[in-house]
């Protein structure tokens, strides 16, 4: 009998040239249908994807099957986003079969680069949040780390952005319009989540209450997998996003009154549960699809997870010995009060069995300060929405709060600040406190940022529980950043140093060394041009601005927000535009600034900001005063992919956020892996980035997070600096007298009040001492060899900010999770 159960069933695929010509083209026919004579490029796409999926599947199974048997703790990172971009090249590289996959298509007189621009980004996010998120994912998979994503599978993703006539224009993101061929459907696989609907009470004959939560709405959750390859290759893991699906039973009362047609709607209205993604970034949305989102997903994903863990064989009493659940901010916080409902209500647990297993389970990262994004739900709303989960919230806080008032006595203060439940005014669940109390580990993400959350936010918890608080600094992945996104600057470190440092990017550091070199300078300026030549073809093609590609190449790069600062970058736009009409600027080497990103569409000034800078542009680029010294261009429609053709062609990157706002950055550590010099405030990651690259090697400014905090106390007056700073003054009543917008008098009128009259993120008080340290970043620039010496040292010293440390610190520090690797499945590489 042929054991289809024994692994000699499985054969791994061949990986050299003409193996995967075949599946290549056996995939255009067998899979797709189509005729080699008149396939289309995307035919051509979506056969290579197929072609490459195969060689993912059996180590994916085989993964499976090893954390299994091994009967290996896991870890589960439920987010609201995963902001992926393109799999294609990602996964030809972490199977090491680019090269072989390349040449196959050539064959058959197919480019890849071509074919693989037409893949949609997977764009389940707004920013940073979800970026770490994907890249989270590839670490653990390239780590042979037990570790699956739990999400949501948005139909549409992050908006697409146009820009027309300076306006930000929102467009659907119609990612899946023609199929995705990573992901694999499990309709077998539901699980059903309950929405509204009341509580009844039985008592049980000692006495006891038992709660149980009946009719109301059901949705079911329908499972998608997405592979998820390692690199070298490691093993293969799994994110698994759900899609909201009408239950069978949706139509009875409407088919009983042979209603079909309200049937039908009534099936849209509970699929729209993952139709969108909420675009607000740093911002809470406080609407009632969003709370269903966050618990739809949290419910399908803990059902699956227990149901995973009974099937492993193991008692609910030891989750905590294999299971780990990460919640990636306070999006999937209610999985708290849901993971406490599963195991008392559907599995008989007494209270304080459950809560033990609830908290020795879940873990908490946090990723903002900033009040107005903190997640709070009204008590109403959640009553409504979830009535048996407020209960829950409602007993974990009374527990909590007798607890306190036990080791506090006396402290009513202590007490109303410490609460789930803000009594202030309507009274509201705070989220973020029910992550805290529910969870063994809360966690910031750069240690300025966990600093700040045991100082400020969550000062009275780190009184209460001070063992619960760490940090866990963020980091990106060398494989996309690097070695993907800058394929010649990858090939010339691995020619020099090898190429241990895409799996371990501590291996970079021999190349500081090298910076002492002329040679090697003289081969990293030629690899930073031909990047930024690719870069201002991209800029022609898509903002119609034409640039030098010698100039310096200044970014800024990441959604819009006031307390990013866009306009204190935009600020020095202005006054070098102004020292070149004054014909002031013969120290000032010419300059592309470029900013991208998008406004939420709701954010009123952050699109206000975006239509300043394009009037901005306009005139600066069209003053033929100017010339080649300034350009200025806003390139649309920000994203992974995006991001790839910037990030390589940066000279200098922008990470001015105000001191104590921004909690890591990510996008500063992209850019410097890729030999940007940073100018930033000492604020996020920024910190440690100086720490590492050296005080030397970046240029550092503005007030630190206690300056701007007693600023602020002391009744900060951003007029004093407009009367104090000519330069200033002359650039805010340009803005205010219309000169960006003469069509429009008072266009950017409210973007003036708002920084004369209250300047929330300080720009006025940062602008000279930003326009002093810019002064100093062109005086360098004017030194090639001091600058590309620099830039090498920033790119070898990066090594502490691969995700792959801080997983591995995730990892010891809170999940207790080890590496796995998947053995005897080695392709064989051409
Ligand atoms: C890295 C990244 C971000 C985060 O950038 P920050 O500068 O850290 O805010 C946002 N969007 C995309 C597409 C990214 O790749």
């Amino acid at each position: 009998m042929n054991d289809i159960l024994h692994e000699s069933v499985f054969t791994p695929l061949e990986n050299d040239c003409k193996a995967l010509g075949d599946s290549i083209r056996g995939r255009l026919i067998h899979s797709l249908g189509k005729d080699p004579r008149i396939a289309t490029e995307r035919d051509w796409l979506h056969a290579v994807a197929l072609a490459v999926r195969e060689r993912m599947l059996e180590r994916w199974i085989f993964t499976r099957r090893g954390y299994q048997d091994a009967s290996a703790k896991r870890v589960y990172y439920l987010s609201m986003e995963f902001l992926i971009g393109r799999g294609l090249i990602n996964a030809m590289l972490n199977l090491g079969i680019y090269d072989a996959t390349r040449e196959a298509l050539a064959e058959f007189g197919m480019d890849l680069g071509e074919i693989a621009e037409l893949e949609a980004d997977a764009a389940l996010g707004n920013g940073g949040l979800g970026r770490l998120a994907a890249c989270i994912l590839d670490s653990l998979a390239t780590q042979c780390l037990p570790g699956f994503g739990y999400g949501i599978r948005y139909e549409y993703g992050m908006f697409a952005q146009e820009i027309r006539d300076g306006i930000q224009i929102e467009h659907p993101d119609t990612w899946l319009r023609y199929g995705n061929p990573w992901e694999l459907p499990r309709p077998e696989g539901l699980h059903p989540v309950r929405f509204y609907g009341h509580l009844i009470t039985h008592y049980r004959a000692n006495g006891e209450a038992q709660h149980f939560w009946e009719d109301g709405e059901t949705v079911m959750a329908m499972p998608y997998d997405l592979p998820i390859p390692g690199y070298g290759p490691g093993n293969v893991n799994n994110l698994r996003l759900w899609a909201a699906k009408a239950s069978r039973d949706f139509e009875l009362e409407y088919f009983n009154e042979g209603d079909y047609i309200g049937a039908v709607e009534q099936k849209n209205q509970s699929e729209n549960i993952s139709r969108v993604l909420y675009p607000n970034d740093a911002s809470q949305a406080g609407r009632e699809l969003r709370l269903k989102q966050e618990y739809f997903f949290v419910s399908a994903s803990l059902q699956d997870i227990l149901g995973r863990h009974r099937e492993d064989g193991h008692t609910l009493s030891a989750l905590p010995n294999h299971v780990a659940i990460q919640l990636n901010d306070t999006h999937p916080a209610i999985a708290v009060a849901e993971l406490m409902r599963l195991l008392m209500d559907d599995n008989d647990l007494p209270w304080n069995a459950a809560w033990r297993i609830t908290v020795k389970t879940l873990a908490y990262t946090n990723h903002t300060l900033m009040p107005e994004a903190l997640e709070t739900w009204p008590v109403e709303l959640m009553t409504r929405v979830l009535p048996r989960h407020m209960q829950i919230i409602y007993d974990i806080n009374h527990r909590f709060l007798n607890d306190v008032r036990h080791r506090f006595p006396g402290d009513q203060e202590l007490l109303r600040r410490v609460s789930l439940i803000d009594e202030a005014g309507a009274r509201r669940v705070r989220m973020a406190h029910l992550a805290v109390v529910g969870s063994h580990h809360t966690n910031g993400v750069a240690a300025l940022h966990s600093e700040l959350l045991r100082n400020t936010l969550f000062s009275d918890f780190y009184r209460i529980m001070p063992e619960r608080f760490v940090n866990v600094t963020n980091g990106v992945t060398p494989r996309l950043w690097l070695h993907q996104a800058n394929p010649d600057l990858s090939r010339m470190i691995c020619k020099h140093i090898g190429d241990g440092w895409i799996r371990d990017l501590d291996q970079i550091a021999p190349l500081a060394a090298l910076a002492e070199n002329a040679e090697v300078r003289a081969e990293f300026r030629q690899v930073k041009l031909a990047n930024k030549r690719r870069l201002a073809d991209y800029i022609a093609a898509e903002a119609g601005v034409r640039v030098k590609p010698e100039a310096l190449f200044d970014v800024q790069i990441k959604r819009i927000h006031e307390y990013k600062r866009q306009l204190l970058k935009l600020l020095h736009v202005i006054s070098l535009y102004n020292r070149i009409r004054d014909g002031q600027a013969d120290d000032c080497v010419p300059r592309v600034v470029l900013f991208a990103g998008k406004a939420a569409p709701a954010y009123i000034m952050a699109k206000q900001i975006i239509r300043l800078i394009n009037d901005v542009a306009d005139v600066v680029n069209n003053d033929p005063i100017v010339g080649d010294r300034l350009k200025c261009v806003f390139v649309p429609n920000y994203g992974v992919s995006i991001a790839t053709i910037i990030i390589p062609a940066a000279d200098l990157s922008e990470q001015i956020s105000t001191a104590g706002t921004e909690a890591s950055g990510t996008g500063n550590m992209k850019l410097a892996l890729n030999g940007a010099l940073t100018i930033g405030t000492l604020d996020g990651a920024n910190i440690e980035i100086r720490d590492e690259v050296g005080a030397d090697n970046i240029f550092i400014f503005g007030l630190h997070t206690d300056e701007v905090e007693a600023r602020q106390q002391a009744g900060y007056d951003p007029r004093k600096h407009y009367r104090e700073n000519p330069s200033l003054a002359r650039c805010l009543d340009m803005i205010a007298s219309d000169f960006f917008a003469p069509d429009e008098p008072h266009r950017h009128q409210a973007i003036v009040d708002s920084l004369l009259h209250e300047d929330r993120y300080l720009l006025l008080a940062d602008y000279a001492a930003y326009i002093e340290t810019q002064n100093e970043v062109d005086r360098l620039y004017r030194e090639p060899e001091d600058w590309s010496r620099k830039a090498i040292l920033n790119t070898a010293r990066m090594g502490r900010f691969s995700i792959d440390r801080t997983v591995r610190e995730y990892a010891s520090q809170i999940w207790g999770i080890e590496p796995r690797s998947v053995k005897g499945q080695e392709p064989k590489n051409a």
